[in-house]
């Protein structure tokens, strides 16, 4: 019997929704709320059949944005009742230690999801606020919480504990956790099937790349090693993030230039990364362009990251033992063919060799016939992978 599923993903400033058919993963329509909290009011903007609507609302909050929805899909038939509505599955940043795998969404877990927001305080606070904005609403339909955390889950400790003194993690719960895990456990699972293997059986690279961005290494079908840590800063150098610096650049920050906690942590998560270096922009696509036309910061820029990923890729594979495939996704994995080339440059001491054409096509099998290793461009779904988990609960 064919299901309505509801995925949300709620962000400080916007919602995006997606309701689906499950299990035939068709979408019925899907959109987002931009501009949350503006005073001057919201965007709505939503897409049917590949048509794309667009309206300015005078709402403001996540609740109002949710009402808003509910109405809309009545209005426009999408539902007969609210009723049919089977389930709403909500992306949340962080799952800590609490959360293994994804979970219904009760009384004890709103407390759990909560308290996880000193861990996560721009995201967990709103993924929450979506949550509640739902269950006021739909006070019947379950809720299931799927988290960026939870794919990491079978991290060993050897991989995240971190080398300072053990009671930072037993007494504050310091340790990696990792990120992206929706994206990366979802294009796993796709490259097995693309493969024709058991994902059990393989141990693949995933390379998450977007204005956010990060790898995962997974061990016979599970997270093993992944870039990002205790926090979505850590690892490879991203949009507006730094990525990985020596820690001690923080206390010299704080004695010579007087710069407070929340000063520091503004510059390495808003003002770094690719825009720091090029000191033009965090897209990608206006990086790429300005490098084409010979600006030396952008090209430094785009040398700091690819290296950045080489690196990774190379210290993952020789964690796992070599690899049967390397799998990029996200906004700048599955759309530019430059970047992946040159992050795959060098790499034939691993047997990952693509071809040029195939490349260029944005094929999904981009590697040579030969190549020992399959390199994949696989477009992420985590809205799909919501909705998956969420009718694998209720
Ligand atoms: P995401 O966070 O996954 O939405 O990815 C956003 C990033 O992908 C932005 O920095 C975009 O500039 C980049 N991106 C999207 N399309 C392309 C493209 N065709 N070429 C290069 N970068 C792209």
């Amino acid at each position: 019997m064919s299901k309505k599923i509801m995925a949300i993903n709620a962000g400080s400033s916007s919602l995006k929704f997606q309701l689906f058919n499950m299990p035939e993963e068709n979408i019925i329509v899907k959109g987002i709320f931009e501009r949350i909290n503006d005073p001057k009011g919201m965007l709505f903007s939503y897409t049917v059949k590949d048509e794309k609507r667009r309206t300015e609302l005078k709402i403001i909050s996540h609740v109002e944005a949710v009402h808003y929805l509910l109405n809309f899909l009545l209005e426009e038939k999408f539902v007969e009742t609210l009723d049919e509505l089977e389930g709403v599955g909500h992306r949340v940043a962080h799952g800590g230690e609490f959360f293994k795998s994804s979970s219904l969404v009760l009384e004890k877990e709103m407390e759990q999801i909560s308290q996880l927001a000193k861990l996560a305080p721009l995201h967990n606070p709103v993924n929450l606020a979506g949550i509640q904005a739902f269950k006021k609403s739909l006070p019947k339909c379950p809720q299931v919480a799927v988290f960026d955390t939870s794919f990491h889950q079978t991290l060993p400790e050897s991989q995240y504990i971190y080398p300072i003194p053990m009671k930072y993690y037993h007494e504050n719960k310091i340790r990696r956790y990792g990120f992206h895990g929706t994206s990366h456990q979802y294009v796993a699972q796709k490259a097995a099937e693309i493969m024709n293997k058991e994902l059990s059986d393989l141990n693949l690279i995933t390379c998450h790349l977007g204005n956010g961005a990060s790898v995962c290494g997974v061990k016979e079908g599970k997270s093993y090693v992944t870039s990002m840590g205790f926090t979505p800063l850590a690892g490879l150098m991203m949009g507006t993030r730094s990525g990985d610096i020596d820690p001690s650049i923080i206390p010299f920050l704080q004695k010579e230039r007087g710069m407070s906690a929340d000063e520091i942590s503004n510059l390495l998560n808003n003002q770094s990364g690719l825009l720091g270096i090029s000191e033009l922009s965090n897209d990608f696509r206006d990086v790429i362009e300005a490098a084409d036309n010979g600006n030396k910061q952008a090209v430094l820029a785009l040398d700091i990251f690819i290296s950045r990923v080489k690196q990774t890729i190379g210290a993952y594979a020789a964690e796992l033992g070599g690899i049967d495939g390397l799998i990029f996704t996200a906004g700048l994995g599955e759309n530019s063919a430059k970047i992946r080339e040159k992050c795959c440059e060098g790499l034939e001491f691993l047997k990952v060799n693509i071809e040029k054409n195939k490349n260029e096509r944005n094929d999904v099998i981009i590697s040579t016939f030969k190549s020992g290793v399959e390199v994949l461009v696989i477009p992420t779904n985590e809205e799909l992978m919501i909705a998956k988990e969420t009718v694998s609960l209720i």
